[in-house]
């Protein structure tokens, strides 16, 4: 029987929880595909040990692991307060300052120099993760005059956020660029941006980023004003749902990460869904049953990804839970419509592109003949994300001599990245192939494989064939 590979993959972020060699290992043993360094915390010295862990437990274990660079972008938040917080009471009014400085009652500092300049009469002020909400009644020379609607309490540099309000600070901070700067030396695999608004967003961090692909998150309202233009700029996406929450009302979330999975799963981006997927997690060996489903329905969505934040980075039971969501996906997508060709992602390729069209067209033979495996070719990871695309209901085992590529590809859906010697002829290529699945335990000897690659091989763009091989037929194993 050949080997049933989880499709979904698991992004785990690393924390004081798992900061140390064991932990990390653990995690990737467990079934970690990408590793999240969160920049909103933590050292570069940190974040450097973090990665190497990663890469030392990825090759102890035989097994590939991207790391995701998560650059903090700008998170607006209040200053301090004499006693570390104030009480807002409903139906007060505050005054928000546009300075760094010390607050008191009745009155919040926010370090945003154009504070009084962006937002308006009637814009919402949220703060503290959407605990206390306010409205702006009016703006005078000196501070923005604001109506406590939810009333609670207020403590030192919590979150504030403008949910009605076009901000024009700039997307990426000189922490930001600094952060940047030192993933390229490190060499991580992506980059995800926060609070992008626009592609202009996206583009600038995509040029700090090397050659790292950008994953935007979306997690502002206005963000998903111009989702379109985003996905177009960015390889993947990230339903956010954490500060997403904060800007958008709670009840409109789960039509919200539909709509987001479905365009971008449309438009061919990579897609991730983030935030509380087993949060209780955090400190119980079992999640629960609402948690089961919302992974589940993130699955069944056609993600390419599901996330873990807290449960990995501060929770107790890091590689506990990362097992567990890896049982989930499996269990699902075995009994899953998504891969099975019955129930459309929607991805809809340039048929009139050749490899899309070749991807397309493997897809279907795979199909046809009754293959379990469709294995690609690949030096940039372009025809293994094509075929990933259209969900197919195979396996797709992706071969690849370039080690950033292997990397990249550990976030595609359905993709097994496989490291592969170049060859310098087609037939040695499929030969190296059929020999790793049969020792791998994919396919076995006579089954069929649907290959696709390029003619000549290690070349860029160049996806041009498809093979249906039975497996032993070049060894002559199937007795001629
Ligand atoms: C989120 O807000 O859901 C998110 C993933 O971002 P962060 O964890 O950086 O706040």
């Amino acid at each position: 029987m050949a080997l049933v590979q989880r499709r979904t993959k698991i992004i785990a972020t690393l924390g004081p929880s798992t900061a140390s060699a064991e932990s990390v290992h653990a995690l990737v043993a467990a079934g970690m595909d990408v590793a999240r360094l969160n920049f909103s915390h933590g050292d570069h010295d940190v974040h450097r040990q973090k990665l190497s862990w990663v890469r030392e437990a990825a090759a102890s274990l035989g097994r590939t692991v991207a790391v995701m660079q998560d650059i903090q972008g700008p998170k607006l938040r209040v200053g301090k307060f004499p006693s570390g917080e104030i009480t807002l009471d409903n139906d007060s009014t505050v005054e928000l300052v546009a300075e760094n400085g010390e607050g008191g009652p009745g009155l919040v500092p926010v370090g945003y120099p154009a504070l009084l300049q962006d937002v308006k009469p009637g814009h919402r002020v949220i703060l503290a993760d959407g605990l206390v909400q306010l409205v702006v009644a009016d703006v005078t020379d000196t501070c923005l005059r604001a109506e406590v609607v939810v009333g609670g309490v207020l403590a030192d540099h919590k979150g504030v956020a403008f949910p009605d309000s076009e901000l024009s600070v700039d997307n990426i901070t000189p922490k930001d660029e600094r952060d940047l700067e030192f993933g390229k030396r490190l060499g991580v695999d992506y980059v995800a941006a926060s609070f992008v608004r626009s592609a202009a967003d996206v583009r600038a961090v995509s040029a700090l980023a090397g050659d790292a692909p950008v994953i935007a998150k979306i997690e502002l309202a206005q963000a998903l004003d111009n989702l379109d233009e985003i996905i177009e700029e960015s390889s993947g996406v990230m339903v956010a749902r954490g500060d997403l929450g904060v800007q958008l009302p709670l009840e409109r979330l789960p039509l919200i990460q539909a709509d987001i999975l479905r365009r971008a799963n449309a438009a061919g981006d990579i897609s991730v869904t983030a935030t509380e997927m087993l949060e209780s997690m955090t400190h119980n060996t079992r999640p629960t049953r609402a948690e089961v489903t919302d992974v589940a329905n993130a699955v069944l969505s056609g993600t390419d990804a599901v996330m873990l934040s807290g449960e990995t980075a501060v929770g107790d039971y890091p590689a506990e839970t990362v097992a567990v969501m890896a049982r989930i996906c499996v269990t699902v997508e075995e009994g899953t419509l998504v891969e099975r060709g019955e129930e459309s992602v929607g991805f809809v390729g340039e048929e009139s592109n050749i490899a899309s069209a070749v991807a397309h067209g493997a897809v279907q033979i795979a199909q046809n003949v009754g293959a379990n495996t469709i294995v690609a070719f690949t030096e940039s990871g372009s025809t293994a994300r094509l075929i990933s695309k259209y969900r197919p209901s195979q396996q797709i085992v992706a071969f690849t001599p370039n080690e950033s590529t292997l990397r990249r590809m550990a976030l595609f859906r359905g993709v097994t990245p496989h490291s592969f010697e170049r060859k310098d002829s087609t037939d040695e290529e499929i030969a190296q192939a059929a020999q790793h699945l049969q020792a791998d335990g994919v396919a076995e000897m006579g089954e069929r494989v649907v290959m696709v690659g390029g003619v000549p091989p290690n070349y860029q763009a160049s996806t041009n064939l498809v093979k249906v091989h039975r497996i032993g037929e070049l060894s002559g194993g199937l007795g001629g």
